[in-house]
């Protein structure tokens, strides 16, 4: 740890070396006074002795220098002196009473070189104690005898046995401390990372302009953000926390039913993408409307959080929606009186006796007034209220048959085109539908398919059954480019080379096609390839209650 740096009470590393430095200076001075009790206890007259004297004295003059020294200003490798010192002083009392043992003491000063200081600062002490240990015989003087065997040649094997193993044990705790605060290191460093990450993703999710709903696999909410927030808190209702009260569909005043409002189903495990929601009560001024997408989160190490619900505001989109539908209804209403006039008129014109040219004139122009009444109907059908207009009523039917009809229905008009028609259906495929609704989307796929083929292509429509029901309508014709495949399902949205062929439509069919599929609670999908044809596919559930709340868009 660097200079400075502070352990887990607080105390900074230089506070740490000075108290480990008096706690050994205790620790041998506390050994010390076991050996004064000792002598007084079995040989008092030592008291008396200068030497011992001398050697006590030094060992506790020695913890006054190690409580008032400070330390931690002391050059490491001063700091050395102290244990030393030690050695000298614990080898003046030996010499004065060897009996007693106080050799043993040495241990400790070895210990306490071994364990704080390098490997040379503790081979000096060793070598110093063994030193000591010498002198302190030469000094006691005599014959060599049996009992010096302990003293002079095992005392010293243990010190360095001892100052070894010490030293060893310190260098690996050293090393697994090191070790271990480096880990410590990452693993902060790491939190602070992950903080930093999720307080920035906060952040950008309070920015944006959507809503964002986070829930857990206990169908809790974890995280909401702040656009979120502002809406519930203008449409929302805080008893149920943090979720709209009443929502209504997208025909705005039909509430969603408890078990299909978008939350529910989200939190249910279900994903799905442009669920209208509308808030605020029907006749109220402050309304608003709202996309709804839902997103599965899968990761099995994450148990936090299950799924995501995404909300973007489209109340104006559908206000504008709303408005050039009204204009769209207004206009083609007041074309369609002078329409039906003009051919009444053509009609009471063309009974009458009339040169052939001009005949042929007036047949021209009440062909054109025909279909121009046509298509001022289908404007209008679409824009009174297309959505609510599009009543169902669900009851037990085969889609397979209804495919058939279709296709039959239809082999004419694909013959006019020079288009082969072909079908490939089970003998049944049962499900509650409503059969005319189905049988208009049908038909429309089947003209569409028709109409937009090029001459010697064909059609295929076919039909499997699974868990659903799946119907797909194949041709081989011009296709849809990739940037007109999101929008063909748009009212009014025709592609490009729709609008500048001759092939007339309004641009609806698609829009009232996938309305009708929703509402039986199943999806439309296109798979396409400009030049070589275009896919349409219908999955159908066989029963529409099971997905309940689906039908909506
Ligand atoms: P309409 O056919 O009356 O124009 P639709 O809603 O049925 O309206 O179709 C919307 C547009 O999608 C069409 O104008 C056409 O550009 C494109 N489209 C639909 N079906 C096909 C198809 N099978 N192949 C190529 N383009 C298609």
């Amino acid at each position: 740890m660097t200079r400075g740096a502070r352990d887990a009470s607080g105390r900074s590393s230089s506070a740490r070396a000075s108290a480990a430095i008096l706690g050994s200076q205790m620790l041998i001075s506390a050994a010390e006074l076991v050996v004064i009790v000792a002598l007084i206890a079995f040989v008092p007259e030592t008291l008396t002795n200068p030497t011992i004297f001398g050697g006590i004295g030094a060992l506790f003059a020695l913890v006054g220098v190690g409580a008032l020294v400070p330390w931690d200003r002391v050059p490491r490798r001063w700091r050395v002196v102290l244990p030393l010192l030690n050695i000298l002083a614990i080898g003046l009392v030996r010499a004065a009473e060897p009996q007693l043992g106080s050799g043993l003491l040495l241990v400790f000063p070895v210990i306490w070189l071994a364990r704080a200081f390098t490997v040379t600062e503790t081979i000096v002490g060793v070598n110093l104690a063994i030193l000591v240990i010498w002198i302190d015989r030469v000094f006691i003087g005599g014959p060599l005898v049996v009992n010096d065997f302990a003293s002079i040649v095992l005392l010293p094997i243990a010190l360095g046995f001892i100052a070894m193993t010490v030293y060893l044990a310190a260098r690996r705790t050293r090393a697994q401390t090191v070790l271990l605060r480096s880990h410590s290191k990452l693993v902060e460093n790491a939190l602070t990372r992950g903080r930093r990450q999720q307080f920035l993703l906060s952040e950008v999710l309070n920015t944006v302009a959507f809503g964002v709903v986070a829930f857990n696999q206990a169908k809790q909410i974890v995280f909401v953000n702040r656009t979120y927030r502002r809406w519930t808190e203008a449409f929302g209702d805080s008893s149920r926390g943090s979720v709209f009260d009443r929502v209504y569909q997208s025909d705005r005043v039909t509430l969603y039913p408890e078990a299909g409002r978008p939350f529910v189903r989200a939190m249910a495990g279900q994903e799905f993408d442009d669920l209208v929601i509308w808030v605020g009560e029907p006749g109220e001024q402050r309304r608003a409307a709202y996309s709804v997408s839902s997103r599965m989160i899968h990761d099995p190490g994450d148990q936090s959080m299950a799924g995501l619900i995404v909300l973007k505001d489209v109340t104006q989109e559908l206000e504008a929606i709303r408005g050039r539908d009204d204009l769209v209804g207004s206009v083609t209403h007041e074309l369609r009186s002078p329409l039906t006039s003009i051919l009444g008129y053509l009609d009471l014109v063309s009974e009458t006796d009339l040169p052939a040219e001009t005949r042929a004139h007036v047949e021209v122009a009440s062909g054109n007034a025909e279909r121009l009444l046509v298509i001022v109907n289908d404007l209008l059908r679409a824009a009174s209220d297309a959505e609510k207009d599009l009543s169902m009523s669900f009851i037990p039917g085969d889609v397979a048959q209804i495919a058939r009809e279709a296709v039959a229905a239809n082999l004419m008009y694909a013959k006019t085109h020079d288009v082969e028609l072909d079908i490939d259906v089970p003998a049944t495929a049962p499900a509650t539908i409503d059969p005319v609704r189905i049988r208009q989307v049908l038909d429309n796929l089947i003209t569409n398919a028709i109409k937009y083929n090029r001459a010697l292509g064909h059609v295929l429509v076919r039909i499997e059954r699974d868990r659903m029901i799946r119907v797909e309508v194949q041709d081989s014709g011009v296709g849809i480019p990739e940037a007109d495949l999101a929008r063909i399902f748009d009212r009014f949205y025709r592609t490009r080379s729709a609008r500048d062929s001759p092939v007339t439509g309004t641009g609806l069919g698609l829009a009232i096609t996938r309305e009708i599929i929703q509402r039986h609670g199943g999806e439309l999908t296109v798979e396409s390839v400009l030049g070589l044809g275009s896919t349409f596919r219908i999955s159908l559930p066989k029963d529409p209650t099971e997905t309940a709340g689906e039908q909506t868009a």
